[in-house]
């Protein structure tokens, strides 16, 4: 135990406890005196005095400061030779000592218990906070414990309307009756529960059993807590209800994957869950571990996109767009790779969907524009005229430089607005639509194309359509490939070209990798095409050789004549 740790356990010693620490801080000063054979021990003596007094408080410092005085002062005298003062002076010396050292313990011993209390306890409701629960689970954690343990996150999603109506304290009122009321039931269950408020809207318990039954099935642990929840609470006479939401996490061991405050995230991220899905209770179980794995392989990997631009691991690779009516090469859309020297091939869906919630998405779309314009220019000079299309994320719109930066980086090239386009998807819509609009206004004056991918799959609207500046609608892929077997797959896709081309924009369908696909397509009018059928995404050496092959025109394999 830590002398911090030591000083903050505990008001009162028992005899014994002071007993052995004057001893013990007595034979050390002897063992001085005997080992440097230091004659004048009349300093010396204080020691004992002033640890004493430290540990254990003003009281005892005095008593034990007169009882040393007492006993030794007379025959320190002698023992010294030194005609030191007369015994009385310097009992009242140690005495005084004692006190005052022990005073200063105290004040110190205050402060640090307040400094404690602060980080450990939450103001609003006076109960232990997040910090005290981390605390406790590292604590078990170490002592490597095993047993049965759950841990139960509440979240009361109604409390900002609660506080309005009923006043600040009435979450402290709910928590309490909470607690309450979970504590009768953990007697039953013959288990301990401590309550812990992590936040100002949620209060988590954790329940703890240490003989061989589990805590109650699962089931009826969950059904116990949920009936609990869905009571009334009753606050300053009035019934209230509180809206719970409950995230669960059971465990029986603090092994590794529990190890610390795991299991409060796992509980945190099932209240999470259970808020986004509105449910009122999820438990946290084994395939969320999963999904916790696989999000934080990818969190690792984000570190790396930065050093993975500047060491060209990431490359684009090209896929032709192909003009359904000619076979002519439209554009091709550049699509990212990235070639981990350790890792190998890390495909855009493990990284592009974490980087686009953070600022790493404006270097990515800076390093793809970048380098799709580079491309152009030189594929110009070899005489391969195509448009490039490059995709863009709501985050890149809602900067207020992004259109600018793109223009100014066309001129820098000496290149045409209309040899870009951008693709966004529908869900970059939902987010801010007046500026992800603004944004693409802008692109649309400077007269760069736009196409909204994955058409179909997000939260279509046709105000969005009305309103928006779009030149394409890419058809998602999910009813491109069912073409061959589904019906409703082909009706769709007709309806979509329909729609779009009474309103004036081209269609492209992505993912076409049957001459069946591509006919049917063709039949209905589609625009443009592109998927496997006609290639797949090439690195720039490889457009160039497949261009030339082709002479920039498609052929399909079976070309049979649709009418
Ligand atoms: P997306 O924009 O919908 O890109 C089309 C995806 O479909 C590409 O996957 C492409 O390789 C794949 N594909 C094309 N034709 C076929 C086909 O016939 N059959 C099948 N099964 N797949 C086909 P990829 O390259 O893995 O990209 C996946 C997604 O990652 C892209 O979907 C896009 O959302 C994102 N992405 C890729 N590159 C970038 C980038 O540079 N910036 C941003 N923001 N996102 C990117
Ligand atoms: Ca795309
Ligand atoms: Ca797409």
């Amino acid at each position: 135990m830590s002398v911090k740790k030591y000083l903050l356990s505990r008001d009162r010693r028992t005899a014994m406890e002071v007993g052995i620490f004057v001893a013990v801080t007595q034979v050390f000063t002897f063992l001085l005196v005997f080992y440097f054979r230091i004659s004048e021990v009349t300093y010396l003596s204080f020691i004992p005095v002033i640890c004493t007094a430290f540990f254990f408080g003003e009281m005892i410092g005095l008593f034990f400061g007169i009882a040393v005085a007492t006993c030794f002062s007379p025959l320190l005298i002698d023992l010294s030779g030194h005609g030191s003062p007369a015994w009385v002076i310097r009992a009242f010396g140690y005495a005084t000592v004692g006190l005052v050292v022990g005073y200063l313990g105290n004040v110190l011993r205050h402060y640090l218990r307040f400094k404690e209390n602060v980080r450990v306890t939450d103001i609003s409701t006076g109960l232990p906070n997040r910090q005290a629960l981390c605390d406790k689970l590292t604590e078990l954690s170490a002592s490597q414990i095993s047993g049965h343990f759950a841990i139960v996150v509440i979240i009361i999603s109604n409390r900002k309307i609660l506080s309005e109506t009923f006043g600040n304290d009435v979450t402290k009122s709910i928590f309490n009756q909470f607690k309450d009321k979970c504590a009768e039931f953990t007697k039953k269950m013959n288990a301990e529960i401590e309550t812990y408020s992590i936040n100002s809207d949620q209060i988590a318990f954790f329940f703890r059993k240490n003989d061989e039954n589990d805590l109650e099935s699962k089931e009826k642990f969950e059904d116990s807590l949920m009936s609990i929840a869905k009571k009334n609470f009753l606050h300053n006479g009035f019934f209230i209800h509180a809206d719970s939401r409950l995230g669960i996490y059971r465990f029986s061991d603090f092994s590794e994957a529990n190890f610390g405050e795991l299991p409060l995230r796992y509980a945190e991220e099932a209240v999470d869950i259970a808020v986004k899905q509105m449910k009122d209770l999820v438990v946290y179980g084994p395939s969320n571990l999963a999904q916790n794995a696989k999000r934080s392989k990818a969190s690792d990997i984000l570190g790396e996109i930065d050093l993975a631009i500047r060491s060209r691991w990431m490359f684009l690779v090209y896929q032709p767009k192909i003009n359904m009516a000619t076979g002519k090469v439209n554009s091709v859309e550049a699509l990212i790779r990235w070639n981990h020297p350790v890792r190998g091939f890390v495909p855009p869906g493990l990284f592009i969907p974490q980087a686009e919630q953070s600022t790493l998405i404006e270097n990515i779309t800076d390093f793809v524009i970048r380098q799709a314009v580079l491309q152009l220019k030189l594929w110009q000079r070899s005489g391969i005229y195509v448009n490039i299309a490059v995709n863009v994320s709501t985050y890149n719109l809602l900067q207020p430089n992004f259109v600018n930066k793109v223009l100014n980086l066309l001129k820098e090239k000496d290149l045409p607005p209309e040899c870009l386009e951008i693709e966004v998807t529908e869900s970059a819509l939902i987010a801010d639509f007046q500026h992800v609009l603004d944004g693409l206004n802008r692109f649309h004056d400077a007269k760069i194309k736009i196409a909204l991918d994955d058409f179909g799959t997000g939260y279509s609207s046709f105000q969005y359509l009305q309103r928006l500046p779009i030149d394409y609608l890419k058809i998602d892929q999910s009813f491109v490939r069912n073409l061959g077997t589904n019906r409703e797959s082909k009706e769709i896709v007709k309806a979509i070209v329909d729609l779009a081309h009474s309103i004036d924009v081209k269609t492209i369908a992505e993912g076409v990798e049957t001459i069946t696909d591509y006919e049917y397509l063709n039949n209905v009018k589609c625009d443009i095409g592109q998927g496997y059928l006609m290639a797949k995404p090439l690195t720039s050496n490889a457009f160039v050789s497949w261009y030339s092959e082709n002479n920039g025109v498609y052929t399909p394999p079976l070309a049979t004549k649709v009418s």
